[in-house]
């Protein structure tokens, strides 16, 4: 590791061939971005100093790239892309949803990445791959073709409907071998899976590759002894396409270096701290040291698996913000639907039984503007609107805001009770 400054630091080594990425992608933003042109100008880089300077250092220069500037990019790139061909949208945990544009030079490139990472949890030709997902067309769909380009036999994506028994009493005759989905889905099909997917009883499936969320150590192993499946872990987000997987030595998540250049700004002592993406070939929409929002951990020394590519482990997020069917909900873009003014009251809390219930927790005196209220949440969370009116999960409003706590103030701002999110 190489220290930059005296908080961010490179999470592994860039080759040669990844440093000359940087310099191009450099040079396309400086060309290009106003947004990234006045970051230059700021950090005191010309257009002669990314031609003769060594693009680490330039790039370590220049400050990070936050939600905010993240939206202004969005508009830019849609001005100066040629081309886009696709665009990924998620309900963010800021105000406005998040938008990446896509050619389709990016996306091409995107396929034959999803390609290789699939590789590397040993899915082949043999394997008939089944991706569920509550709306398949979001990321599941850029899944299913780069399988098949990585020649599976089969390849399907399944719609998971709020009813459980029906949408997996479908993908049975199918008999997957590899099942792709969210943690939040694959812990409500739990049951069936061991019942009628195990290998012991008539079923093939080998491998679980799960996504857009956190796994419980609980739900992998049950997934791991009472299914007999291998368990990988797939990183990506909305802004910055894939990133990384978990290979066959099941220890943490390989980033894949020669695509985007990873660097950890810490908060204090230690190795932990937030991820920050740089893009090597993306041109879309590239990134410099973008703030994910992810709070990592690099691993030391080599793996077992003879990969090159540097190794982290995700602990979680550095914002308010639940993830629910592999949507990310922020607090802070609930609360600006809600309120005009900063410093008022309310919580967000999350419970789970047979479905993910959302509740948010305001004063009593609100209650009388309740439809308004609930409008204005929805309307700007197209991925909660989606879930909710889909009938995926439950949503609700409680006036009952410090009722039972002496001291309101200390009420914390997103409780999350599910199992699978609290140990
Ligand atoms: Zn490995």
């Amino acid at each position: 590791m190489t220290t930059l400054t005296a908080d961010i630091r490179l999470v592994g080594h860039p080759s040669q061939a990844d440093v000359d990425c940087l310099r191009e992608t450099l040079l396309d933003c400086h060309r290009r971005f106003g947004t990234y042109r006045r970051g230059f100008e700021v950090a005191g880089i010309g257009a002669e100093d990314l031609l003769a300077s060594d693009p680490v250092e330039l790039l370590g220069r220049l400050d990070t790239l936050n939600a905010e500037d993240y939206s202004l990019l969005a508009d830019e790139s849609l001005a100066v892309t040629d081309a886009i061909i696709d665009m990924e949208t998620s309900s963010g945990t800021t105000a406005r949803p998040k938008r990446r544009f896509i050619s389709a030079h990016d996306a091409s490139l995107e396929e034959e990445f999803l390609a290789d990472m699939f590789a590397v949890c040993g899915i082949g030709p043999s394997d008939r791959v089944a991706c569920l997902d509550v709306d398949p067309l979001a990321v599941m769909a850029s899944f299913t073709a780069a399988l098949e380009s990585l020649g599976v036999r089969e390849t399907y994506a399944y719609t998971f409907s709020p009813s459980l028994g029906g949408s997996l009493a479908g993908l049975s005759p199918l008999d997957p071998t590899v099942l792709i989905s969210v943690p939040s889905i694959i812990e409500r099909c739990l049951p069936v899976l061991t019942s009628e997917f195990a290998k012991g009883r008539g079923g093939h499936l080998s491998k679980v590759v799960y996504v857009g969320e956190s796994l419980s150590a609980k739900t992998r192993r049950t997934l791991e002894t009472k299914l007999g499946v291998e368990v990988f872990g797939y990183y990506g987000a909305t802004e910055t396409s894939a990133l990384g997987i978990e290979c066959a030595a099941h220890d943490g998540i390989h980033l894949f270096s020669d695509r985007n250049l990873f660097e950890v700004q810490s908060r204090g002592e230690g190795a932990t701290g937030e991820l920050l993406v740089t893009s090597l070939r993306l041109r879309s929409m590239p990134l410099l040291r973008y703030a994910l929002g992810d709070v990592i951990e690099p691993k030391p020394g080599p793996c077992e698996c003879g990969l090159d590519y540097p190794r982290i482990e995700v602990l979680g997020r550095s914002d308010e913000s639940v993830s629910v069917l592999g949507a990310s909900i922020g607090y802070e873009a609930l609360y600006d639907a809600v309120y005009d003014v900063p410093g008022e009251s309310m919580q967000l809390v999350v419970t789970g039984e047979a479905r993910d219930l959302l509740t948010i927790v305001l004063p009593e005196e609100l209650e009388p503007s309740d439809s308004s209220v609930r409008d204005a949440v929805l309307a700007g969370q197209p991925d909660l609107e989606f879930l909710v009116t889909g009938g995926y999960v439950d949503f609700e409003f409680s006036y009952t805001y410090g009722r039972e706590s002496a001291d309101s103030r200390k009420l914390k701002r997103v409780v999350d009770l599910r199992e699978s999110h609290v140990g």
